[in-house]
């Protein structure tokens, strides 16, 4: 029977569980990390799911992420907070394709979501779960997108919200999230020093911290974009994701998507290997990976184009480097110049705009397959992360006087 939006309905939650020591958690209460200090993944009974919807059933429901509710913490869809939350298109590029002489290239367009971005898919989740936690104001420290989309959510919940970004944040987004109903901080620092802002502020101002990783169902949110891959590419997995990778809530939350699809039996054996890309001048991950490290150092004097992946420090390095590993993936660091190039390119050959931050996955395929970590035959999917029209474009100067002639031959 298909229910809709209003109706009531069970969910499949067990525990939540600490992602580096496996303790386990009771559902149904407000958390911010494990005892030890790390991030929450939430566990599911993954029999009961099987029982309760076979993946075939999907194809009927309505195309958005709410199509895979029973692997989702919701528990009551009055608590759904939804403003469209469409799937987006897998969009091959065959002019790219062709003249990488590559194997096939796809990129999965995030920016159609809600707020521009990708980020609309884990800020749904917890601003849902906020709701029906019964949590009444919000916090988070931003680069932009996060931001804008915890405003938009919270406005609609009738949550409160406060947001701190760094002041270099580009414009658009600090309005964004000033006109969808927050009030925002311009802070004289990076992501990192604005997070702590609101750690510190949690007793005074009575937030809930809703900073990156740092509740557990951001994360639920995000895996739906594994979930929707492999569903759109007919229950299967392409050989390479690139991601542009800041705090990593998306790497880690399609890599646990592929594990739940594989153990509910929907998806067979074979995963994607996950590159975490990131940009030369605040690149962590690919420092801590390339030397063999678990964890990640703060990376000193972050500087990119590329705003939504300059994080310094993420509390979830060792899970993406554990994806990344267990995967056959690496960490892949471009410079702002091949972001810029990447981006025109793309939209030159192709007539898609990327945002710089998808424009780094592009630039990281062509110097991956140039070096040989990404083979020739290999199948690969750019993630585009937000709307490219959220983003400062190159100039377009040529101009036309209506009281000279014309050289039409010319134009
Ligand atoms: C947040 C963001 C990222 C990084 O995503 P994570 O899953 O947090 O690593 C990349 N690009 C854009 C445009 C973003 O807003």
């Amino acid at each position: 029977m298909e229910d809709n939006l209003t109706t009531e309905r069970p969910t499949f939650v067990i525990n939540l569980e600490c992602g580096a020591t496996g303790a386990e958690y009771a559902p149904d209460k407000i958390y911010n990390l494990s005892e030890a200090g790390k991030p929450l993944l939430v566990r599911y009974d993954l029999d009961g799911v099987r029982q309760a919807v076979a993946r075939d059933d999907l194809a009927a429901r309505e195309p958005d992420l709410w199509r895979y509710r029973e692997l989702l913490p919701v528990r009551k869809a009055r608590n759904i907070v939804s403003l469209g939350e469409t799937m987006t298109p897998v969009i091959p590029c065959p002019a790219v394709t062709r003249s990488l002489g590559s194997g096939e290239v796809l990129v999965k367009d995030e920016g159609r979501l809600p707020t521009g971005s990708f980020k609309a898919r884990g800020l749904v989740m917890a601003v849902s779960m906020a709701k029906e936690l019964g949590i009444t104001k919000m916090a988070m420290a931003t680069n932009g997108n996060a931001g804008a989309a915890l405003a938009a959510y919270c406005s609609r919940a009738g949550i409160d919200s406060v947001v701190f970004c760094p002041d270099d944040t580009p414009e658009i987004n600090v309005r964004e999230i000033a006109l969808q109903g927050a009030r925002v901080y311009r802070v004289n620092g990076l992501i990192n020093d604005c997070g702590k802002i609101v750690v510190d502020g949690r007793e005074a101002a009575g937030w809930f911290e809703t900073n990156t990783l740092k509740e557990p169902y951001r994360i639920e949110g995000k895996k739906t974009m594994g979930l929707e891959l492999a569903e759109q590419l007919g229950w299967d997995v392409p050989d390479v994701i690139l991601y542009p990778t800041g705090g990593g809530t998306g790497l880690i939350g399609m890599w646990k998507a592929f594990a739940e699809l594989g153990a509910l039996g929907w998806l067979g054996d074979k995963r994607p290997r996950m590159v975490a890309v990131q940009a030369a001048g605040c690149a962590p991950i690919v420092k801590a990976y390339d030397e063999g490290l678990d964890h990640a150092d703060l990376w000193q004097g972050a500087f990119t184009i590329a705003a939504g992946i300059r994080v310094p420090v993420a509390i979830g390095d060792f899970l993406i480097l554990q994806a990344i590993r267990e995967s056959g993936g690496f960490a892949s660091a471009v410079d702002d110049a091949a972001i810029e190039d990447a981006r025109t390119e793309m939209a030159a050959k192709e007539g898609l705009l990327l945002c710089p931050e998808g424009a780094a996955t592009f630039a990281a395929l062509k110097q991956e397959l140039a070096s040989g970590r990404i083979a020739k035959d290999e199948r690969v999917v750019l993630f585009n992360c937000g709307n490219g029209l959220k983003y400062d474009m190159p100039p377009a100067d040529d101009t036309l006087d209506l009281n000279a002639p014309i050289d039409y031959a010319a134009l």
